[in-house]
């Protein structure tokens, strides 16, 4: 029997919830969300640290603090679930359309295919780092992958590229790019990609990084004019916004 790891809300309950897609192509869309424990890199301005930096671990983390590292107990974060219990649960929000995110939900994508036939094949669109290749069972499923490449500046080296998954990602009339940018001189790095992938403008979105509006703010409107030079979209993170950086929103 197949079993699901995923992250757990601040209260303990699997972290699945409706709400409205913050960031991308979708924002501002009403979508129940499934978060996935479990990733494959260890960005260190993360926002969802808790689905992987755990404690004992050698990564370093932005927040982490002299003698209180930003990391986690595995025991308590990581909720293991049946397909059918994860589909009962998603249902009682809502689900005809869901976004699967993680964490890196295509570690489990075995799982992912699954939960999405038990729940009859609904509008699914799944976030991820680009790092691994879509499986052909979810290539058939899924409506719209959101892709996010990570640039230097998130602290994973060489593993942040992984050319085949990215190339296998260009390739599909069904992704887009977003990819988190702190300055100018990142955009750079966005350029290359886009051109060593052949990835049009109008498929990416820059999205500031930033957990905070402050931030978010300031990041943004150091960005949007050489955005909008390129070609290429901008998102925000209406979450942000609108609930604060909190699990379950
Ligand atoms: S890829 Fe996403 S979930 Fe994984 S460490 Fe980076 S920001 Fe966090």
């Amino acid at each position: 029997m197949i079993e699901l790891k995923l992250a757990r809300t601040d209260d303990g309950r699997p972290e699945i919830f409706r709400s409205v897609q913050g960031e991308g192509p979708m924002s501002g869309r009403a979508r129940t969300f499934v978060r996935f424990s479990g990733c494959n890199l260890h960005c260190v301005w993360c926002d969802t640290a808790y689905t992987w930096n755990w404690r004992g671990g050698a990564f370093a983390h932005v927040r982490d603090r002299p003698g209180a590292p930003h990391t986690f107990d595995p025991a308590a974060e990581m909720a293991k679930l049946s397909v059918a219990e994860t589909a009962a649960l998603v249902r009682a929000c809502g689900a005809e359309a869901l976004v699967i995110t993680g964490g890196e939900p295509l570690l489990q994508s075995e799982g992912v295919a699954a939960l999405i036939d038990a729940l009859g094949a609904p509008h699914v669109e799944i976030e991820t780092n680009g790092t691994i290749a879509p499986s052909p069972a979810l290539v058939a499923r899924v409506a719209l992958f959101v892709v996010s490449p990570k640039l230097p500046h998130a602290g994973n080296g060489a593993l942040a590229i992984r050319p085949e998954a990215l190339a296998a990602f260009a390739t599909l009339e069904n992704a887009v790019f977003k990819i988190v940018v702190r300055e100018s001189s990142d955009l750079q790095t966005v350029a290359a990609l886009a051109q060593n992938y052949a990835i049009a403008p109008d498929r990416i979105w820059i999205m500031p990084e930033g957990v905070d509006a402050e931030t978010l703010a300031a990041r943004g409107a150091a960005l949007i004019d050489a955005v909008i030079a390129a070609g290429w979209n901008y998102t925000g993170r209406l979450h942000i916004a609108l609930f604060g950086a909190r699990r379950g929103v």
